[in-house]
């Protein structure tokens, strides 16, 4: 079925039945509290992911969303809900003060609750880091994409006031989600209302401003932005949901033209929360919300890009990225890999995604501190809204990028 939508449509709609199956298999288990206390003593990254989407549908479910399919025997045979923070390691309070001679870029995954039901959060995120630019050193703001829920002129309003708030204090860098195009959000063509709201016009006079998509001169959905900090010369390229095989042709002429430039690489739908890129080839729809699964691709006679198309096509090819990062993807959230390209360079790919915590996502953003060795990251996730940075080993950990192979 093409109306595969993703994000909290999900657990209302189409997908409740797979949920309702796993709270069932879940609370059928026995030993599920004695199972939960052994994975919270795990590191994180030795946990199985799948079983973190079932934790996380179980705590929807308990709470509410989708509630209609819970039966009340079910609800009561549950055992304890993990809730949205079972896996957390919340430490109130300030950040610790950033390394000497590092700068930060940060990170908004999946926007589109705070534009549809909670614009507060939205405005925190960016009120907090203007407010903090100087003492962290922050240099720029990506937006890996469902800037919006339903590509609705309301939310639009609610993003581009929200966004705007760094104008003048910080450079953003935004890439489009599934949620952003066409009526309602449903992703079945390539409109959006994006450019009515973020205006090339005002966009292309931006200093850090590189060039958009070689055929789509007035649209900004795939455009790439110059970036230089730390003495390092960098390129964030940003592509549309599920980029089209000319926008990788295109993608990749310009890491190529760029070869004095690290490049960072930011697309709604990249890597999975399995740790592995979405590769419809290998793994066909038991990745959900892959593009290829879209109603856009089947309008496009499949003309759409996963995160597999995407590395062998872009950013094993080019030789000069050093990291790749993504939302959209549910689960919890959170997904990484590495991997080597053909000269051995060892890619860090990201995803990254908060929307399914309470509140739309609670605020939660992620910190990139670069640090001066030239190759070494610190990230952070930290809610403005909640005065809480996230320690556990999934939210707070060092990141080694690739070695820059510029020339
Ligand atoms: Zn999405």
């Amino acid at each position: 079925m093409l109306s595969r939508h993703c994000h909290w449509i999900d657990f209302r709609g189409c997908c409740l039945a797979r949920c309702t199956h796993d709270i069932v298999r879940v609370a059928a288990q026995p030993s599920l509290r004695s199972l939960l206390a052994y994975k919270s003593n795990l590191a994180m990254s030795e946990l199985n992911r799948r079983t973190m989407l079932e934790q996380s549908a179980a705590w929807m479910l308990a709470a509410g969303v989708g509630s209609a399919a819970l039966s009340t025997s079910e609800a009561s045979a549950q055992e304890p809900k993990p809730g949205p923070y079972a896996d957390a390691k919340l430490v109130p309070g300030d950040l610790p003060p950033v390394a000497k001679d590092s700068f930060t870029i940060a990170v908004l995954p999946d926007t589109q609750n705070y534009s549809e039901k909670f614009p507060a959060n939205f405005h925190a995120q960016t009120e907090w880091l203007v407010k903090h630019k100087a003492d962290r050193n922050i240099v720029a703001v990506l937006h890996l994409g469902d800037v919006t829920n339903r590509n609705t002129v309301a939310e639009w309003e609610v993003a581009k006031s929200a966004m705007e708030k760094l104008d003048g204090h910080l450079p953003y860098f935004m890439a489009l989600g599934n949620h952003d195009y066409s009526e309602g959000g449903g992703c079945k063509d390539r409109t959006t209302r994006y450019n009515d709201y973020f205006k090339l016009e005002k966009i292309s006079q931006t200093p850090n401003f590189g060039g958009v998509y070689d055929k789509e001169p007035e649209r900004l959905e795939n455009i790439y932005h110059t970036l230089d900090a730390g003495g390092r010369k960098f390129l964030v390229i940003a592509l549309e949901f599920g980029p089209r095989k000319d926008v990788v042709r295109w993608a990749a002429e310009v890491a190529a033209k760029h070869a004095d430039r690290e490049v960072i690489l930011i697309t709604h739908a990249y890597m999975y929360y399995d740790e592995t890129r979405y590769d419809w080839k290998k793994f066909g729809a038991k990745q959900t919300w892959n593009p290829h699964s879209y109603p856009v691709a089947k309008a496009t006679a499949d003309d759409v890009s996963d995160g597999e198309e995407l590395w062998s096509g872009l950013v094993a090819k080019s030789e000069n990225f050093i990291c790749t990062l993504n939302g959209h993807v549910l689960g919890d959230g959170l997904g990484r890999t590495i991997t080597a390209t053909p000269a051995g360079r060892e890619v860090p790919q990201m995803l990254v995604n908060f929307q399914m915590k309470p509140n739309g996502g609670d605020g939660w953003l992620r910190l990139l501190e670069f640090q001066s060795d030239g190759k070494t990251v610190e990230v952070r996730d930290y809610s403005p809204t909640r005065g809480e940075q996230n320690e556990s080993p999934q939210n707070r950990f060092t990141l080694t990028l690739a070695a820059p192979k510029v020339s």
